[in-house]
């Protein structure tokens, strides 16, 4: 007798995927001073000042920061938008993972604020690498997002000589004397794809430019892109939870749709309410990643509203184990 078996709709989980090191070190620093200030008695000061300052959002997610500002962190998007009596009163000031420009370092420091730099290590090896090259009289090509924080605290180390490009066909717009020395440089958060074809444009073009000792986009970014495009392989739609602002996000949601082709859409949501019933209508399996920035909380909702719609199946693609873990920033070091 053979019985038939009804086949299970499932959900195929992408590992590694959601917080990397830079993110959870960014984070735990913010934590990390409301602890201090609320085991000092200081969380909640007669001044009305609040325990902490944060310029920008500490990464790019919105729940991260609706949490933390629950907490009392109080995000700003400019310096000019807190108090000098914040900087008399020793309230500390903390830089996001995407690293500042010179600048805004210069005006910390004019003003006399307590900063505590919570840049990813990963974002300040390029910034030292900017420093390098143009000591050494390069020109660097830039590829980057415009506008996104992380671009223009690069950039922002040496504007005159960071030429920052965003995709292949830009390549054309640059010009540069065949002995101009040339480096290439880029965002960590970049898709691993799209940027090689960028770079085999930039040494069409520009055959002696040069690249760094390595890859600028970052282990997570490539860790993450390479666990989705397996997902997406196997998989009839991907749901990459993450923020809109948030470059890797966007890019995990672009690599799982390029794994995809004409099968199947991928999209971004921030968190299961986004979720719209419509696109699981006659798919079998759910791909499911998460950007660097996103707690894993927001991926366990995804997966139980998923679960109600049918999807009981799980299965994990592991593609490799991630054991990076960067301290916390030298100014919270010290104070121990
Ligand atoms: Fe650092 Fe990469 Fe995470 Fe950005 S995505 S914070 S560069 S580890």
């Amino acid at each position: 007798d053979i019985q038939e078996v009804p086949m299970t709709k499932s959900v195929v989980l992408a590992d590694p995927r959601g917080f990397c090191a830079g993110v959870d070190r960014a984070i735990l620093t913010v934590q990390t001073i409301l602890k201090a200030a609320e085991s000092s008695g200081k969380l909640h000061r007669e001044d009305g000042l609040p325990p902490v300052y944060v310029r920008r959002q500490i990464v790019h997610n919105k729940h991260v920061v609706e949490d933390l500002a629950g907490q009392g962190a109080v995000f700003v998007q400019e310096l000019s938008e807190i108090p000098d009596a914040a900087a008399a009163a020793g309230i500390p000031v903390v830089f996001s993972a995407h690293g500042v420009s010179p600048v805004v370092k210069s005006e910390a420091q004019r003003r006399g604020m307590h900063v505590v730099d919570a840049t990813c290590p990963l974002v300040g090896k390029v910034h030292r690498e900017v420093l390098r090259f143009v000591r050494e009289g390069y020109e660097i090509v830039y590829i980057g997002h415009k506008g996104h924080d992380e671009a223009v605290g690069v950039v922002g180390e040496s504007p005159e000589h960071v030429h920052l490009i965003e995709h292949e066909s830009d390549v054309d717009s640059l010009d540069f004397a065949p002995d101009t020395k040339l480096v290439l440089l880029s965002q960590t958060t970049l898709s691993v794809d799209e940027t090689a074809g960028t770079i085999a444009a930039l040494k069409a073009r520009f055959p002696w430019i040069e690249e760094p000792p390595s890859s600028d986009i970052c282990y997570a970014t490539s860790n993450r892109q390479a666990a989705v495009k397996l997902v997406a392989q196997q998989s009839d739609c991907v749901v990459i939870v993450g923020s809109a602002n948030s470059s890797n996000s966007v890019r995990l949601m672009e690599v799982a749709q390029e794994g995809l082709g004409e099968r199947g859409k991928a999209y971004r949501v921030d968190d299961a309410n986004e979720l719209d019933p419509s696109w699981f209508e006659g798919v079998e399996s759910v791909g499911i990643s998460s950007g660097a920035s996103v707690p894993d909380e927001l991926v366990s909702g995804v997966i139980d509203t998923l679960r109600n719609q049918g999807f009981t199946g799980m299965k994990s693609v592991e593609t490799i184990k991630e054991n990076m873990h960067f301290v916390l920033p030298a100014e919270l070091r010290r104070k121990k």
